[in-house]
């Protein structure tokens, strides 16, 4: 297994809601479309940068892309030009999540439901991937793999040779999507293990939790996260000592301090699990 390893640490995107953070945080960030496309001025990037596509949330509200892909690529080339240091765009890709297809209500959040099957979710991924890259081949796209079982990813590497002639063994980055619910379980750490077995190498884990950046880091070329978010807001954790001192806010969903805080600790982490012997 060893030879399936990456010996240098993932780099991580932080995930933030605020895209002013652009400007300001001399970090790598990931910022989503939906958040950027209503600045009419936007944040210069002090630092390289990713886009998401916000694909999780359009397919959870409308189970369908509302985006067609020219308007995606219109503000992609917007945010290019005018924001600067984008390192990748995600694609307008389907989540192959069981709630994502079937809809239903998982807490406080419904989901429409796109009624299709997985194989449907990825021949779409794959086939908007096709479409970007075809119309914007300025602008940095990346293929990402979706499914449910180990084998569907498998499947979805081969889609892309069938269907859009592109061998994802040879791309700089591949995304790997619809693992954020099963991170830090052994069929994320399989997913990732079968993709490097079969040769794709350089992967980004999308919206991982420290649990799974930790296990599965050595497997990935790049992650983000906003789970720190996640953790400030829905777990209803109090607000730093000095956030409630200065009277700035009540929890921490959108602290930069936070943020940073949080970012330090896991890349800790991280970096003691590399250092320690596979179990
Ligand atoms: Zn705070």
């Amino acid at each position: 297994m060893a030879g399936d390893t990456t010996s240098t640490p993932p780099l991580f995107l932080l995930g933030t809601h605020q895209p002013g953070w652009l400007a300001r945080v001399g970090l790598p960030l990931f910022v989503a479309d939906p958040r950027l496309r209503v600045y009419k001025t936007l944040p210069r990037a002090a630092a390289p940068w990713a886009l998401d596509s916000g694909g999780f949330s359009e397919l959870q509200k409308y189970g369908r892309w509302t985006v067609t892909p020219r308007q995606y690529i219109a503000r992609v080339r917007r945010y290019r030009d005018e924001v600067g240091r984008l390192l990748w765009a995600a694609p307008q890709d389907w989540m192959c999540e069981a709630d994502v297809i079937n809809g239903g209500r998982v807490g406080p959040v419904v989901f429409a439901g796109t009624g299709l099957s997985v194989g449907e979710h990825q021949r779409r991924t794959v086939l908007n991937y096709a479409q970007l890259r075809d119309l914007a081949p300025d602008l940095p796209f990346i293929p990402v793999v979706q499914g449910d079982t180990v084998d569907d990813y498998l499947r979805c590497v081969d889609l892309y040779w069938s269907l859009a002639g592109l061998d994802l063994t040879t791309a700089p980055l591949v995304g790997v999507g619809s693992v954020c619910r099963r991170q830090g379980t052994a069929e994320a750490g399989r997913i990732l293990a079968a993709l490097h077995t079969c040769g794709v190498r350089r992967l980004h884990g999308f919206g991982f939790k420290t649990l799974g950046l930790i296990a599965h880091g050595h497997l990935l070329t790049s992650a983000d996260s906003l789970a720190w978010s996640d953790t400030a807001r829905k777990l209803r954790r109090p607000a730093l000592p000095e956030c409630v001192r200065a009277g700035r806010h009540r929890n921490c969903a959108n602290c930069l301090n936070y943020a940073l805080r949080w970012r330090a600790e896991l890349l800790a982490a991280a970096r003691t699990a590399r250092h320690q012997p596979a179990a």
